[in-house]
Order: structure tokens, then C-alpha cells, then sequence
């Protein structure tokens, strides 16, 4: 059970900025911390990452930003110092700040974040596309690690939220996307975004992107990779996989694992995309905004809701 509770607003320090929230979107990290698979750092604890707001106040050294401006927040704050940081895999920093996991998340009305990474945006995109930034940029830096080009095929299992946007964005990149998912609503929000139901035959495919992170389906898709196929690991499950090195070496298997996005690379492009012409809106996949004395019934639906679940903080 959640609450909305009253806390001090934070300040901002030198270099960082103070946002009001105006919308939040839930994704599965958030309901593994809900349904208490993942506990919180500490209580009471402020959830949510995908977040979308305006400059309140700016610290000193800020330079780039106004009050007033509308901004999305990229929430994996690395140390931008570290080998991998300085490599431009900025995922792999063991340094890594995780908002709404390991610092205060954005479900709330006030937030603040370092300068590095608030990224201004024009004010006519609609909120229910700026909550699915930070998911697009996954889906993005998925499809980017891949090397999949325009004219392939792939299967997608899952149609989450995640697996929604990965569609779109394999979709707008010119791949046919089959897609497996067993809730009719989502498969049926994936096909609305151009995507197609998967065959049930034997047809394999030269791409797998999983982002359910279940066991099950992690298997069943390697089983439908072609021979020198890639597959993708997003969905971060935690039980075992049913696996033998044979599997992978017969199938002369590329098997990829990819963590949220690297800086600043990733959010630039999902950011840059937000208003062309080309694109279809992120909002597509975006199921109902809940107002935040109703967050308890949001985090409910999230779990099973076709598309995004967000809660529009005003
Ligand atoms: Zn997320
Ligand atoms: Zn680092």
C-alpha cells in the first residue's frame, strides 16, 4: 500500500536543478519495490523514474536552463568519471545513481537532479510523450547495441510497456517486427503500432529482443533464433534460465545484454526525435494518467494494463 505524504521540498545545490513534477510513468522496477520484491533503501521512500517537469529554481553554476522551462529528467546519474564512463558505457558504472532506487525517485512534486542530466524540451510536446522518454531511450539504446539494420526481421517477446516502445522503435527503424505476447489487449496494442503477431510455427528469426525477463520466454525465443542470429536481453528476471553452453555454441549464438542507455548519446537522440515530422508520438503507448491521490490504483493497473500507466502530478 502506498501514501501520499507531505516532505520537505528539496533545494538545489551548485550544479543541480529544482523541478516541479508534472508527470511520472510506472515501470516494472517500480512495481518490483512495490509488490515488495525489491526493497526500497529506506522508508518512507519516493518511487518512480520516468519523469517529466518544469524548472523551479536553478543552483549556482547552472548554466542552460530557465525557470519555467519544460524538461525530462535522464534518472541513471553516473559518476561520468570512472573507465567505463570515460569508454562512453556509462550503464556499466558501478558508481551509478538510480533514481527512485538507490536516491529519491520523481513520484512527488518537487524533485532535483544534477544539471548533466535535465534535458530541456519544447513546450508543446504533450506530457504523455515526455513520461516515455526515459522507456524510449531503453528501447533506443537496445535497438542502437543490436546493429539490427532497416529490411531485417525479429521477434520481440513481451509487450509491456518496454516491449511497446521497442516495436514502435523498431517499427520507425524499417524492421519487420513479429511480437509473442500472451495478454490479447497488449498484443493487440503492439499490432496498432505496426507490429505483427508472431507465427506459432517453427520460423525462426535473425533477431530476438526479450523484454519480459521471464525465464520461459527468454528460452523460447533463443529456441526461435536463426542459425548466427542476436539476441537481446532487456527484461531483467531474476530466476535461473534452462540453458547448455551447447544451446549458445551450436546456434552460434550473439547474445547481448542491454542495461538502460549511455550518456549522454542515448537521451540526446530519444530528445531530439520528440517533435520530427517522421515519428510517430511516444504517447501511443501510454494507458491512462492517474491523478496522485489515486497512485495506489495506478500502481494496481500497471501490472496489467495495455500500455503505460502514468500519474499526471498537476
Ligand atoms: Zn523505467
Ligand atoms: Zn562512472
Amino acid at each position: 500500500m502506498l501514501s501520499v505524504t507531505s516532505v520537505p521540498d528539496p533545494t538545489c545545490g551548485a550544479g543541480e536543478v529544482l523541478i516541479r513534477m508534472r508527470g511520472t510513468g510506472l515501470c516494472g522496477s517500480d512495481l518490483a519495490v512495490y509488490a515488495g520484491r525489491r526493497p526500497p533503501p529506506r522508508r518512507p521512500w519516493i518511487l518512480g523514474h520516468e519523469g517529466a517537469g518544469r524548472v523551479a529554481a536553478i543552483g549556482v553554476g547552472v548554466e542552460g536552463l530557465t525557470v519555467g522551462q519544460d524538461v525530462v529528467i535522464e534518472p541513471d546519474y553516473c559518476c561520468l568519471a570512472c573507465p567505463p564512463c570515460r569508454e562512453g558505457r556509462t550503464s556499466a558504472c558501478a558508481g551509478r545513481a538510480a533514481v527512485g532506487l538507490t536516491v529519491p525517485g520523481l513520484l512527488s512534486e518537487y524533485a532535483v537532479a544534477p544539471v548533466e542530466f535535465v534535458w530541456p524540451v519544447a513546450p508543446d510536446v504533450p506530457l504523455k510523450d515526455l513520461v516515455c522518454v526515459e522507456p524510449a531511450t531503453v528501447a533506443w539504446a537496445a535497438l542502437r547495441r543490436s546493429g539490427i539494420t532497416p529490411g531485417l526481421s525479429c521477434l520481440v517477446t513481451g509487450a509491456g510497456s518496454q516491449g511497446l516502445l521497442l516495436c514502435r522503435a523498431l517499427v520507425e527503424h524499417g524492421v519487420t517486427v513479429y511480437v509473442q505476447e500472451p495478454n490479447a489487449a497488449r498484443l493487440e496494442r503492439a499490432c496498432s503500432l505496426g507490429a505483427l503477431s508472431a507465427p506459432q510455427g517453427g520460423e525462426t528469426f535473425p533477431y530476438l529482443f526479450e523484454t519480459s525477463g521471464a525465464s520461459g520466454a527468454v528460452e523460447q525465443g533463443l529456441r526461435r533464433l536463426a542459425p548466427y542470429g542476436t539476441a537481446v536481453l532487456i527484461g531483467l528476471g531474476t530466476a535461473p534460465l534452462e540453458l547448455s553452453p551447447r544451446d549458445l555454441v551450436a546456434g552460434q549464438v550473439t547474445l547481448i545484454g542491454s542495461m538502460v542507455y549511455d550518456h549522454p548519446g542515448d537521451f540526446a537522440r530519444t530528445v531530439g526525435a520528440l517533435r520530427s515530422p517522421s515519428s510517430s508520438p511516444l504517447g501511443a503507448v501510454v494507458s491512462d494518467g492517474y491523478p496522485l491521490d489515486d497512485v495506489d490504483e495506478a500502481f494496481a493497473a500497471a501490472a496489467t494494463a495495455s500500455g503505460k500507466v502514468w500519474v499526471d502530478l498537476g
